[in-house]
C-alpha cells in the first residue's frame, strides 16, 4: 500500500480522466471516506452534485462512538468544541431514559451539531489530507468493466467519462449508483406521520426533553443556542385536528396540550411533515462498486443514528478499500466490509424502528405497550442498556480473554516506551491510520500480527490481558 505523507489539496476544479477511487457524494460519509483514503495515500476524488455545503440542519446529534471515531484520527476537538452536550436521550416520562453519563467512553454525552458544520470539519480534514473533492459533479452514469468502473460525470456544462479501479457510492438515500450498480434494496414506508420543526424556544432547561399524553408525544432536542428542533407526534385520528392536515398553529396546539405548558414558537427556520420510511441494500457490494451510509440502509430519524452509522461505514471501509485499491489481492476485504456492516445497519434498523413505534403508534394497544414500555425504561440496567446501543457501543469491553473478532476496543492506557515521557492512548496510536499490535506487559504476542500484509504498531498496555491486533477503526482483527 503507498504510505506517502498527505498533502492539502485545494478545492479542486478541474476532472482528473483516472483515480483509483472515486467517491460518489460529499455528504458526511462521503467526506470521512475521502479523508480515510487520502491519509493511506490513495488517490481520490470526492464527486459532489452541489456546489457547495447545504445549509439545512438535517441530522443533529453525533453520538459517543462518532466521536471516538474523530478522536482516532486527532480531529474530535474541534467538534466538541463547536457542539453542545446531551446527558441522556428522552423517551417520554420523567426518568424513562437513555443516560449517557454511565458509558465507558471519554465522550460520555451526545453532541449537538448540526449537519452542516459536521459536513465544513470533515471537508477541512479531507483536503487537508489530500482529498480532491469536485462540486458541481454529477455523476449520471456507471459502467463496470473487468478492471475498473467507467462513470459519466456531468461538469461545468460538459459531458466526461472518469476511470476508477473502485467507486465507493455514498450519494445519500435518492443518489443513482446503487441502482446503476443494480444492487437490489428493500424499503417499506412507516404509516405514522412526523412533524418536525428548527424554531427558538423560551426554556430553562438546555438537555432534551419530551413527554407522551393522550394527544401524541414530544420530544423537544436543543441546538445549545436558544433554537430547538421539536419533533411532533400526533395521535389524533384524521378529521379530529390530527395528522395530516398540520401547519404550524396546529403544531403549536398539540405541543401545548402534549407539555401542558404555554410553549410559543419563534423565529421558525424549518418545518416539514414526513412518513419515515427503512431501507437496506441487498448487497452492500456488487463487483467493483461499494455502497456506504444512506445510500445503503435508511432508518427513521428516531435515536439520531442515521449520520452515525454511516461514518461508522466510512471507517470501516475507508482502510479496506485502500487496501484493495493498492494491491488487488486484497479485494476480499470489501466482502468482509459488506457483511459487517450489513449487519450492523440490521441492528440500527431494529433499534430505530422500536423507538418509532414507542413514540409514534397511536393504537389503544400502542399505548398500552407504551406504558409499560416506559415504565421499564426507568429501570437503571434498560437505561444503561440504551445508551450504550444508541451511542453505538455495543460491544464494550475492557480488552481481556473474551476478546472476539470486529469488537470494539476502548481507548486504553498504553504503557510509555523506555525513554519517553507521558503513556499515550490506543486512539492517538491509531491516529497513523495502522493497525495496532497490542500486547500485554507480559505474555506472547498475537501470531497473527507476523503475518499481518499492513502496515502496523506495537504498543504495550497493562489493561490488555492478552494480546490482539486492533484495526484501524478501532475493532479487533
Ligand atoms: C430531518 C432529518 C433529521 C435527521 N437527524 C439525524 C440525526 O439527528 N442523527 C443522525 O445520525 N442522522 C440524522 N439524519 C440522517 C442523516 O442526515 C443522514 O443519515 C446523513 O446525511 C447520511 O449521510 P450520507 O453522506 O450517507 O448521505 P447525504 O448526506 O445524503 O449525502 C449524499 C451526497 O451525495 C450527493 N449526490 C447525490 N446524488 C449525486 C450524484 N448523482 N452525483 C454527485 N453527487 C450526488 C448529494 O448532493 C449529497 O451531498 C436526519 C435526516 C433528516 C432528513
Amino acid at each position: 500500500m503507498p504510505d506517502s505523507p498527505s498533502r492539502p489539496r485545494a478545492p479542486g476544479t478541474v476532472l482528473p480522466d483516472a483515480v483509483q477511487v472515486a467517491v460518489v457524494g460529499a455528504g458526511p460519509v462521503g467526506l470521512q471516506l475521502a479523508g480515510e483514503l487520502a491519509l493511506r495515500g490513495i488517490d481520490c476524488a470526492v464527486l459532489e452534485r452541489e456546489p457547495r455545503i447545504a445549509q439545512a440542519t438535517r441530522a443533529l446529534v453525533l453520538h459517543a462512538r462518532t466521536l471516538e471515531y474523530f478522536d482516532m484520527r486527532g480531529i474530535a476537538e474541534p467538534f466538541v468544541a463547536a457542539g453542545h452536550r446531551y446527558l441522556h436521550y428522552p423517551l417520554g416520562t420523567a426518568r424513562a431514559e437513555a443516560s449517557f453519563t454511565t458509558l465507558d467512553s471519554s465522550f460520555a454525552y451526545a453532541l449537538a451539531l448540526p449537519q452542516h458544520r459536521t459536513e465544513a470539519l470533515l471537508q477541512a480534514y479531507a483536503r487537508g489530507k489530500g482529498a480532491l473533492l469536485v462540486r458541481g459533479a454529477e455523476v449520471t452514469g456507471l459502467l463496470q468493466e473487468a478492471d475498473g468502473v467507467v462513470l459519466t460525470v456531468r461538469h461545468a456544462g460538459q459531458v466526461r467519462r472518469i476511470r476508477a479501479a473502485y467507486v465507493a457510492g455514498c450519494d445519500g438515500a435518492r443518489g443513482p449508483v446503487r441502482r446503476l450498480a443494480g444492487i437490489p434494496a428493500s424499503r417499506s414506508v412507516y404509516p405514522y406521520d412526523v412533524t418536525s420543526i428548527d424554531a427558538r424556544l423560551d426554556l430553562d432547561s438546555q438537555q432534551p426533553w419530551s413527554r407522551c399524553a393522550r394527544d401524541g408525544m414530544a420530544l423537544l432536542l436543543p441546538f445549545g443556542d436558544g433554537r430547538w428542533r421539536i419533533i411532533l407526534y400526533d395521535y389524533r385520528p384524521r378529521g379530529t385536528g390530527g395528522a395530516p392536515t398540520g401547519g404550524l398553529d396546529q403544531a403549536e396546539t398539540l405541543l401545548r396540550r402534549v407539555s401542558g405548558r404555554d410553549l410559543c414558537l419563534r423565529d421558525v427556520q424549518w418545518i416539514s411533515r414526513y412518513r419515515c420510511e427503512r431501507v437496506q441494500a441487498g448487497p452492500y457490494r456488487r463487483h467493483r462498486v461499494v455502497l456506504a451510509g444512506d445510500a445503503a440502509h435508511v432508518h427513521p430519524p428516531t435515536g439520531g443514528q442515521g449520520l452515525n452509522t454511516g461514518i461508522a461505514d466510512a471507517m470501516s471501509l475507508g482502510w479496506r478499500l485502500a487496501s484493495a485499491a493498492a494491491d488487488p489481492r486484497h479485494d476480499g476485504l470489501l466482502d468482509a466490509y459488506a457483511k459487517e456492516r450489513r449487519q450492523a445497519a440490521e441492528r440500527v434498523l431494529r433499534l430505530t424502528g422500536a423507538l418509532l413505534h414507542l413514540n409514534a403508534a397511536p393504537s389503544l394497544w400502542a399505548c398500552a405497550v407504551r406504558a409499560v414500555g416506559l415504565r421499564t425504561a426507568r429501570l437503571p440496567l434498560v437505561r444503561q442498556r440504551l445508551a450504550v446501543a444508541l451511542a453505538g457501543l455495543p460491544h464494550v469491553t475492557r480488552a481481556d480473554n473474551r476478546l472476539r473478532s470486529g469488537q470494539r476496543v476502548p481507548d486504553l492506557l498504553l504503557r510509555a516506551a523506555p525513554g519517553q515521557g507521558a503513556p499515550g492512548r490506543l486512539f492517538e496510536a491509531l491516529r497513523s491510520g495502522h493497525h495496532v499490535h497490542l500486547t500485554p506487559a507480559c505474555g506472547t504476542p498475537d501470531p497473527r500480527a507476523a503475518d499481518l500484509a499492513h502496515p502496523l504498531l506495537t504498543a504495550r498496555s497493562e489493561a490488555c490481558r492478552r494480546a490482539c491486533v486492533v484495526r484501524p477503526d478501532g475493532h479487533t482483527l
